[in-house]
């Protein structure tokens, strides 16, 4: 039956266009993969008391759009993949509920306003966390997930449900290559170049960057996840050369001028 449910789910995200799909058991969060590790009341049980299985759902953040940021354009980008995926997310738990397993959906940003994110910096779930105990990727040194096919250019939701299913794989190599393209870019070095865990971003200097680029609506920055060169996104839009995010190398005036265009409207 697991297994039957399992195939159902993954043919009913091909269906709606969903190309990450994830599933974690949740005793992985009970299994410490580094330290300091997830405390117990940010766990699926601890939320969600029935949860067997999480299914991480992750939908990509499109490249050339993110070259424009900070833009308007990345702005409705952010939000309409947010709005997304929660939309598949309660539609899946509703799904699995009226099949016989209750089910849960986590909602994208779980903060309410970037004030109070600066007040405090964490969310009731983190979905990065469940996307790699769902063998969707590994840490980067920005630390964001990075995943084979989008790098860090992806964003996931979570679902909590009672049914017992497989959990894939975890990613064992580490997919970040250490280039510290993140680390340069950053515009207000939030960055250390530690690796995850070790590595912290200075998550108020990065909030305080969000709140003034939201003030403008052309929130969020995206920079260290626009130059990280893995993810296979990379080769699809021609990309693969990071000399294009240099505003001096003429090779690639025509995309600077494009990006400033947009720039130059929809935000304040
Ligand atoms: S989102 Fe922007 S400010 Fe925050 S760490 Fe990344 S580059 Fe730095
Ligand atoms: S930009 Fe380089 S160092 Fe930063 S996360 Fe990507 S691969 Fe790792």
């Amino acid at each position: 039956m697991g297994q039957r449910l399992k195939e159902l789910i993954i043919q009913r995200c091909k269906d709606k266009e969903i190309p990450l799909v994830g599933f974690a058991s949740a005793e992985r969060w009970n299994d410490p993969l580094f330290e300091p590790w997830i405390p117990e009341e940010y766990r699926p049980c601890a939320i969600f008391p029935e949860t067997k299985t999480v299914i991480v759902l992750g939908l990509p953040v499109s490249l050339p759009v993110l070259e424009t940021a900070p833009s308007i354009h990345y702005h409705e980008l952010y939000k309409t993949v947010n709005t997304l995926l929660d939309m598949h997310g309660y539609q899946l738990a509703e799904w699995l509920t009226a099949l016989g397993h209750p089910s849960l959906w986590v909602p994208r940003d779980g903060y309410g306003s970037i004030s109070v994110l600066k007040e405090r910096p964490v969310v009731f779930f983190s979905h990065r966390h469940a996307a790699l105990l769902a063998g969707l990727g590994t840490f980067g040194i920005n630390n964001t997930l990075l995943t084979p096919a989008y790098g860090p250019r992806v964003r996931f939701v979570s679902v909590f449900t009672s049914a017992a299913l497989a959990p894939d794989p975890l990613i064992t190599e580490s997919l970040c290559t250490r280039c510290m393209a993140c680390v340069q870019a950053c515009p207000v070095r939030a960055l250390d170049g530690k690796d995850y865990p070790l590595g912290l971003t200075d998550k108020t200097a990065c909030a305080l960057r969000s709140e003034a680029l939201f003030k403008r609506s052309v929130s969020p920055c995206g920079i260290c996840i626009k130059v990280c060169p893995v993810g296979e996104d990379r080769q699809r839009y021609g990309r693969t050369d990071l000399a294009i995010y240099d505003d001096h190398d003429e090779r690639f005036s025509r995309y600077h001028h494009a990006w400033q265009h947009v720039r130059r409207h929809g935000g304040r």
